[in-house]
């Protein structure tokens, strides 16, 4: 299963409405101040990215069949997906050209398989989302996974749970208590 990485002028457009509006909510990315500049101008780019091996460990981890993904790659300063979607099963990946690495790629699959799985339905999603990558550790053995530096007390809770339960759910109600 490979997902193919295309730039698209209007997804563009449409991650960098996503990316200012996000901006202007949070001003930082949790803690980290953003270049907020458009640096890089993009005709064409084409790759593909072969994502079996993920699919198969998060489909594991979340009990249900892979997404489909579209894979766009675009010139905001930060990767993001599009979860305007969050009951069907197709996802977007907004790749950014700054940092285009197979950790990024993994760190955003997992962020379509989140989105589906809790259909957003739980508190605070927007952060939620970034807690629950520090499973990736556990998922891919290694640290493949930093976190943003306002996360890291709750990663670590989550990570403590994850490691006893390996259940999504039971990671999820230390979101609720
Ligand atoms: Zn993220």
């Amino acid at each position: 299963m490979m997902i193919k990485f295309i730039y698209k002028k209007n997804e563009d457009i449409k991650c960098w409405k996503r990316w200012n509006k996000f901006i202007k909510k949070n001003k930082t990315v949790w803690g980290i101040i953003p270049l907020n500049k458009k640096y890089i101008s993009v005709e064409k780019i084409t790759f593909h990215v072969e994502v079996e091996n993920i699919f198969e460990k998060y489909s594991k981890v979340f009990k249900m069949k892979p997404p489909i993904i579209e894979g766009y790659v675009v010139t905001t300063p930060f990767s993001m997906i599009n979860d305007d979607k969050s009951f069907s099963r197709i996802g977007k990946i907004y790749l950014s050209i700054h940092n285009i690495s197979f950790k990024v790629i993994i760190h955003e699959i997992f962020h379509i398989y989140f989105e589906k799985y809790t259909k957003r339905n739980i508190p605070n999603y927007e952060t939620a989302k970034e807690y629950f990558t520090v499973i990736l550790n556990d998922i891919f053995s290694y640290n493949i996974s930093t976190g943003y530096p306002k996360h890291e007390e709750v990663r670590k809770k989550i990570f403590k749970v994850w490691k006893k339960t390996h259940s999504i759910d039971e990671c999820i109600k230390i979101l609720i208590s």
